[in-house]
């Protein structure tokens, strides 16, 4: 028994409900990507709205607050429980610490602001767009007080992705890997091929549907019991419960890598979920702990493991079944294809080398923004000037440019560092499992995943929520993130 508290016990009972009501709102939110007509925004945004109202009530409801308050004096909690406690003291300390009416502008310009953030894109027109970024951004200052901070007014933002990660932190993690990344880029470009035939070869859609299907089982994804695939315009993960995990990815008729590691990337999201310890199950722990350490483990699947020559050879017979293209390619090919690298415009398409420097760039631009040092007029310039900086490449419009992702639609300030910290993580958990476990490599080759799956739930997913970031990573790997594994990797990869 995991939790044995009788304090702690109540409180599961009462969070029940809001458990609930997340799963059902989770659901419906999946259904709004996957399954929902069109039409059905409108009201689906007014549902969302009226759930999210209701969880808020029963998360600030004095009784609970008072519970949790008592549970969390007591001596003798055991981990699982003190976990509870930690979690649940920062939900209620953000759901109380905002005013409900800012929450409620917040909701509502997020929602106008998204629909013209599209509208914004496919006309390219960045006027469009900013007077509703500058409402977001003058609400999430507020909201960075509200939540209050020690040093930098985006620590309270960053803090809502990753907790206790600070500016003091990334800039610290950006600060190991601007220079280095931008030497190994140059060198990595005299030599490295810059793109593959394969980029633009058309597919059969249904054929490519078996070919990640097939790639899932191999991965060990329980379709036929707690798992399922479908199709959604960009690719996400949702964990309902340890027993129904959801994995979606898309099918754009060319490039086939995009869909095919997309599903290698959302299955790395959904194992852990699928992971966490089951007695977990419908407490305020029974998620991954944070944004960053979700993606460490989704990168971990797509590129330590789906971007190796190992596992070019491993699904390369079940491409050569499925796509008939394939016999004029060898699995070397699909390794080179896999990991072309070039300077490229757009975030979501960039290779593993320069990726970091697309989110670099946003961390740089939101500092800026949340502080007042720049305003939203002065946005699209400065995005340009530091694409030539990082990347020594400029869009030529907004829609590749500053216009390009729907994070600050939606008031996601903070967010983009947690994906630099993942990238960089897979890499050191990459390091460890390596040598952790005896013939990492060819039990790749050989479609042994079981004992990676059985390495990860070990050291991160069985612990859900348990311990914070920083905390889980001493405990697993002895140290907290460190950017040289990372640079260690890609110059192994890509110069020797
Ligand atoms: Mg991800």
């Amino acid at each position: 028994m995991v939790f044995e508290n009788e304090k702690i016990k109540e409180i599961l009972e009462y969070y029940r409900k809001i458990w609930a009501l997340n799963h059902a709102s989770g659901l419906m939110g999946w259904d709004m990507e996957v399954y929902m007509p069109k039409e059905g925004v409108r009201e689906r945004s007014v549902a969302q709205g009226e759930l999210s109202m209701l969880l808020h009530q029963l998360i600030t409801d004095d009784k609970f607050v008072e519970m949790v308050e008592k549970a969390a004096e007591q001596e003798g909690l055991n981990e699982y429980e003190q976990g509870v406690i930690r979690v649940l003291k920062r939900e209620i300390k953000h759901a109380k610490a905002i005013p409900r009416e800012v929450i409620g502008e917040l909701s509502r310009v997020t929602g106008e602001a998204t629909m013209a953030w599209r509208e914004a894109r496919e006309k390219n027109d960045y006027e469009k767009f900013k007077p509703y970024l500058d409402k977001i951004i003058e609400l999430e200052r507020k909201i960075a007080d509200y939540l209050g901070y020690e040093e930098h007014p985006y620590d309270a933002l960053a803090d809502l992705f990753e907790e206790g990660y600070t500016v003091r932190d990334y800039d610290r993690f950006f600060g190991e890997i601007e220079k280095p990344l931008k030497n190994l880029l140059q060198k990595i470009m005299e030599n490295w091929p810059k793109e593959h035939p394969l980029e633009s070869r058309e597919y059969d859609k249904e054929k490519l549907k078996k070919v990640n299907l097939e790639i899932l089982k191999l991965l060990g994804y329980p379709l036929e019991s707690r798992a399922r695939m479908d199709v959604s315009a960009h690719p996400f993960t949702i964990g309902l419960g340890v027993g129904d995990v959801r994995i979606t990815t898309r099918y754009e008729g060319f490039d086939f890598k995009r869909s095919l590691l997309a599903v290698v990337h959302e299955f790395g999201h959904a194992l852990y979920e699928l992971q966490i310890s089951p007695e977990f199950s419908m407490s305020p722990i029974a998620h991954g702990v944070s944004s960053g350490i979700h993606e460490s483990q989704s990168r971990f699947w797509e590129n330590i493991i789906g971007r190796s020559k190992e596992f070019a050879e491993n699904i390369y017979p079940l491409l050569k079944e499925n796509l008939d293209f394939m016999a004029e390619y060898s699995p070397e090919d699909i390794y080179i294809y896999f990991n072309t690298v070039k300077p490229s415009l757009i975030r979501v398409e960039a290779d593993e080398v320069t990726y970091n420097m697309h989110i670099l760039l946003r961390y740089t631009l939101e500092k800026l923004m949340i502080t007042g040092e720049i305003n939203t007029s002065d946005l699209p310039e400065l995005w340009n000037e530091k694409m030539e900086e990082y990347l020594g490449i400029k869009p030529k419009d907004y829609k590749d440019g500053v216009l390009q992702d729907i994070h600050w639609s939606l008031g996601s300030i903070g967010y983009f560092p947690t994906y630099s910290l993942g990238t960089v993580l897979a890499a050191q958990i990459g390091y460890h499992a390596s040598r952790d476990i005896p013939g990492f490599q060819e039990k790749i080759r050989s479609g042994e995943y079981g004992e990676i799956r059985e390495y990860l739930r070990d050291k991160v997913h069985r612990y859900g929520s348990m311990y914070p970031p920083k905390e889980l990573l001493k405990k697993s790997f002895g140290e907290e993130v460190e950017p040289r594994y990372f640079l260690e990797y890609l110059e192994k990869k890509y110069l020797s």
